[in-house]
């Protein structure tokens, strides 16, 4: 994959969308376009909405439009500014910038007003039927559905009891406001759709106003209206709503918003439903909304991912009409190639073993200056002493290695990256036969820059045992076992496809350098991949999260 991926071709068609946009500005249905990301603030943002975001303001930044940030807040229950605050943060970090940021329950006055104006219009009626009922009578996709017995309550009856709905005179559940529309509608969603429903519950911005919510078919599409959205962008199982959609603003005589539908993003080995996620971190499944494996964009801002990665993933992903689950190593992929780009080079040891230099004066040390990033010069170097005493990774020696070994083995020979190379010469084992120490010597002749370059086949990296940092480092595997979430085993949850080996805490020794790195972003560990330090790390001990290996494992 990595190959094609990179030679992709730079010019690429035109996805759907765009050729609905570039379409009504050439006709001039559309003098400029307006689009909005409408998050309902019930949870974090993950990488599905990253997807949605990057759409939606991607498509008014190409063709000259803006963007706004509409909170759907209909829903007064589930939501919190928590997580308003964290949706801002969010959509600011991917590197988008709202023209307005505007809020559903704004609306909740007009809506109202519409409301009315339904009922007098004899298009929304208050009806009592309990929500059994309701049900019970919408019928089926192969059966009309039954006219509610309130449904022919005169437009002052109605008006009056939707007065009083909204005084509070009745309790939750007592009587919805609906539209009155065709209970034998092939779409079941037109079978006299509930308008509003009475819920007594405090709102996070309209507090104690309201007792009555609508619901997000009637608020939607009127909200885009108000506002002059163009083009109302959603995912796919909302194609069944657009009838409804296109109801409303037909009937109200208001701005005619228009919504078209994408697939949206399914990504292997997770899941994104935001009630699935919110189970994760209210059970303890892990430590939070922002626990470096979880698919929200905390975690993966945690975990060491940049938005340029995001935007490149949300880029390569495209605009399908149709479902789909996308590899989450096309995700990893990106991460890489950015980071690739621009991170600084450390060297780091994770499972250590020392490596002692027989011909090397104790004591002395001397500094290596390997440029602090190959693909960026003016990165700068970084200085990396070197001394007698080293550690190596454990799995850098083997006492009986396969054929196509080429790293440390006795009597064997390898460069220790930017400096000299050496030979082993003997082994040390404790009572449980455990290797405790590599005695090798040094070729000084070998030290780069001086004299013939030689080379050997191997190159393995080190760190001065004595200069090195120590640090805690969180190595990250898949949250789930499974690749496609949404197809699980008969009888099965996905809680049950939990991976037990998500996270494996190990210590590392660092080269002095990683300390007073300020690039801001992910480093890279070298041969080992990318890692960033933890917001949870001490004064006194860093944590380093691994982002991604260097190579795909999986
Ligand atoms: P969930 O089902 O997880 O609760 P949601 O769709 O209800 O998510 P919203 O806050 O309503 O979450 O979503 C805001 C916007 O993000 C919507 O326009 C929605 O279509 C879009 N969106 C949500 N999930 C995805 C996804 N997986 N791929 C693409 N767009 C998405
Ligand atoms: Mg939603």
């Amino acid at each position: 994959m990595e190959e094609t991926l990179k030679e992709s071709a730079p010019e690429r068609s035109l996805n759907f969308l765009e050729e609905i946009v570039e379409a009504d500005l050439a006709s001039g249905k559309h003098k400029s376009i307006l689009t909005r990301f409408p998050p309902e603030p019930n949870g974090y943002l993950h990488i599905g909405h990253a997807k949605s975001i990057c759409l939606n303001f991607g498509l008014a930044k190409k063709y000259g439009g803006n963007t706004n940030l509409r909170f759907d807040d209909t829903n007064p229950t589930k939501e919190d500014v928590e997580y308003v605050d964290s949706i801002k943060e969010d959509v600011k970090w991917l590197g988008f910038n709202w023209a307005k940021e505007l809020y559903a329950s704004d609306y909740f006055e007009q809506l109202y007003v519409w409301a009315q104006e339904l009922i007098r219009k004899g298009l929304a009626y208050v009806d009592n039927q309990t929500q059994e009922e309701i049900r019970l009578n919408r019928g089926t996709v192969n059966k009309a559905g039954i006219n509610s017995p309130y449904r022919d309550r005169s437009p002052q009856e109605n008006l009056d009891l939707f007065s009083e709905m909204r005084m509070g005179k009745y309790p939750d559940g007592e009587m919805v406001l609906r539209a009155k529309i065709d209970m034998s509608h092939p779409n079941m969603l037109m079978r006299d759709p509930i308008l509003y429903r009475i819920i007594h519950a405090h709102h996070h911005r309209t507090a104690d106003r309201w007792c009555i919510y609508p619901m997000y078919d009637y608020a939607h599409g009127q909200s885009d209206s108000l506002e002059g959205i163009t083009h109302s962008i959603c995912t796919l199982e909302f194609d069944v709503h657009r009838t409804l959609y296109d109801w409303f603003i037909e009937k109200l005589e208001i701005f005619p918003s228009k919504q078209f539908e994408f697939a949206r993003l399914n990504l292997t080995y997770t899941v994104m439903s935001k009630r699935k996620l919110l189970e994760l971190v209210k059970n303890g499944y892990v430590t939070g909304w922002d626990d470096p494996r979880m698919p929200t964009i905390c975690g993966l801002r945690r975990r060491g991912y940049t938005p340029e990665s995001i935007r490149m993933f949300a880029d390569k992903v495209g605009v399908a009409k149709r479902d789909n689950i996308i590899d989450l190593s096309l995700l990893e992929w990106c991460v890489r190639e950015d980071l690739n780009r621009r991170s600084n080079r450390y060297m780091v040891v994770l499972d250590p073993v020392k490596l002692v230099i027989t011909n090397y004066p104790q004591e002395e040390s001397e500094l290596f200056t390997p440029a602090l990033n190959p693909e960026n010069t003016d990165a700068g170097n970084r200085s990396v002493p070197f001394s007698n005493e080293l550690y190596i990774e454990r799995d850098d020696f083997m006492e009986d290695p396969p054929k196509k070994y080429f790293r440390l083995r006795p009597g064997g020979e390898v460069r220790l990256k930017y400096s000299y190379i050496i030979k082993c010469e003997e082994v040390i084992k404790n009572s449980q036969g455990e290797i405790t120490e590599i005695r090798c010597t040094y070729d000084p002749s070998s030290r780069p820059g001086t004299g013939e370059w030689r080379s050997v086949k191997g190159t393995i990296h080190w760190v001065s045992a004595s200069h090195a940092t120590e640090i805690d480092v969180n190595l990250f595997d898949r949250l789930f076992t499974n690749p496609e979430m949404d197809n699980l085993e008969e009888g099965k949850e996905y809680i049950d496809y939990l991976n037990p080996d998500s996270l494996k805490v190990v210590k590392g020794y660092a080269e002095r350098a990683l300390s007073s790195d300020n690039s801001g972003i992910a480093v890279q560990f070298e041969r080992l991949g990318y890692f960033i330090k933890d917001t949870d790390s001490l004064d006194s001990k860093a944590v380093y999260n691994r982002t991604v290996g260097l190579k795909s494992t999986w």
